[in-house]
């Protein structure tokens, strides 16, 4: 593994670029990019402000460091998005990235329906059947994304996963439905090792092993991120990636297929 698709920095969630940038480079990597959070949700708007998901107002800022970031590194630094997807705002989204024009977007379903996908979310007031309506909203939204053809890579397809009200609930018709929809489509799944064994409630790879098994089954290929935050995640991540890739006998597909334009929806 020489190229990691997803980190983040201080313009989001993440830590400083600079600190990043050496850590990639420490761990191994020939290549890092950046794709901070992004959302033009209105009913989050309050909660962007206090958690600074504003990168659709600083990604500019944030392309004029990587400049001169990259001057101070052999690494190739790549200038993404992590955007969280809603069908509702695919129009906003498009303009959004067209007008952005990142090296390549990288599409999330972080809520769906007013509601976090993460564990600090509560259902212990859902009942079964509430649970299972979220995870069909999810993969419905999941579907949606990938056939909205706005997105390069498609983020940890099976997040739900990790939530421990929601674990389980993912179903073969669910990893079917969102495999043939990326069989379809120019987004390509990421294998995300986001949090895997070191913060307790995220214990997961995405796509857990009967997912990445669908995707292999209508041959899906993948890219490779560790969606680090802080520095030391990377020497954490990247080792774990690649005895992953080793095991599986996936081989990741190379950060320069997902740059240039997207096709146009005529072409
Ligand atoms: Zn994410
Ligand atoms: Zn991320």
């Amino acid at each position: 593994m020489t190229a990691d698709v997803h980190a983040h920095t201080s313009y989001s969630d993440g830590s400083g670029i600079p600190l990043m940038v050496d850590a990639a480079e420490a761990a191994g990597l020939d290549a890092v990019g950046f794709a901070d959070h992004c959302s033009l949700s209105e009913a989050w708007r309050d909660e962007r402000l206090l958690w600074n998901r504003n990168f659709d107002r600083t990604h500019e800022r944030r392309r004029e460091a990587l400049a001169v970031a990259a001057d101070r590194t052999d690494l190739t630094l790549y200038d993404a998005v992590e955007m969280d997807y809603e069908p509702e705002l695919a129009p906003a989204i498009g303009d959004f990235l067209a007008a952005a024009d990142f090296d390549y977007a990288i599409g999330s379903v972080h809520y769906v329906a007013g509601k976090q996908v993460f564990p600090f979310e509560s259902f212990d007031d859902a009942s079964d059947a509430e649970r299972r309506a979220f995870v069909d909203d999810y993969y419905d939204a999941i579907v949606s994304l990938v056939g909205s053809g706005l997105f390069d890579v498609l983020a940890h397809v099976d997040l739900v996963e990790n939530h421990p009200a929601l674990s389980g609930l993912t179903t073969a018709a669910h990893r079917d439905r969102v495999a043939a929809a990326c069989a379809d489509s120019r987004t390509v799944p990421e294998i995300n090792a986001g949090r895997a064994g070191d913060r307790g409630e995220f214990d997961l790879f995405h796509p857990t092993d009967p997912f990445a098994e669908a995707f292999r089954d209508r041959g899906v290929r993948f890219v490779v991120g560790t969606d680090s935050h802080d520095p030391e995640d990377f020497a954490d991540r990247v080792p774990r990636l690649e005895r992953y890739l080793d095991e599986t006998g996936i081989e990741p597909l190379p950060v320069e297929s997902l740059l240039g334009d997207p096709p146009t929806a005529t072409e």
